[in-house]
């Protein structure tokens, strides 16, 4: 995860970003994966795959901003891009899959703009 003053916190793949950022906001979170290219450390993918933030995508820059001064010759962008979205019917996140923008867990239309930000505050009838 990238924390609120930009650095890079990297934990184990099987951890929590919640508890790599101490329970604290981030600017960014997801999944990176390393590889050597002539013995040199290289981003070989990253993802804002964070089911505890699920963050939107344009938490690329915070990535990549973070990473840069590293020297680790990022990627363009996201190599997996997860759309996130709350839903406004029932309150759940959902991870949307294939452009197919309904909730999981209720069937309503989810929102085309990552909202996963707002508060539970919904009335769930
Ligand atoms: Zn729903």
């Amino acid at each position: 995860m990238v924390d609120l003053l930009g650095r890079l916190r990297l934990a184990p793949r099987r951890s929590e970003h919640v508890a790599c950022a101490d329970g604290e906001e981030v600017l960014a979170a997801g999944e990176l994966r390393f590889r050597l290219d002539a013995g040199q450390p290289t981003v070989a993918e990253v993802s804002n795959l964070s089911t505890g933030y699920c963050p939107d995508v344009t938490c690329w820059a915070a990535v990549a901003r973070a990473l840069a001064p590293l020297g680790l010759h990022p990627p363009t962008g996201f190599t997996v891009a997860m759309d996130f979205r709350r839903c406004l019917a029932c309150g759940e996140v959902t991870l949307v899959k294939e452009r197919w923008f309904v909730c999981t867990f209720c069937d309503a239309d989810l929102p085309s703009d990552w909202n996963v930000s707002l508060a539970r505050e919904v009335d769930v009838e």
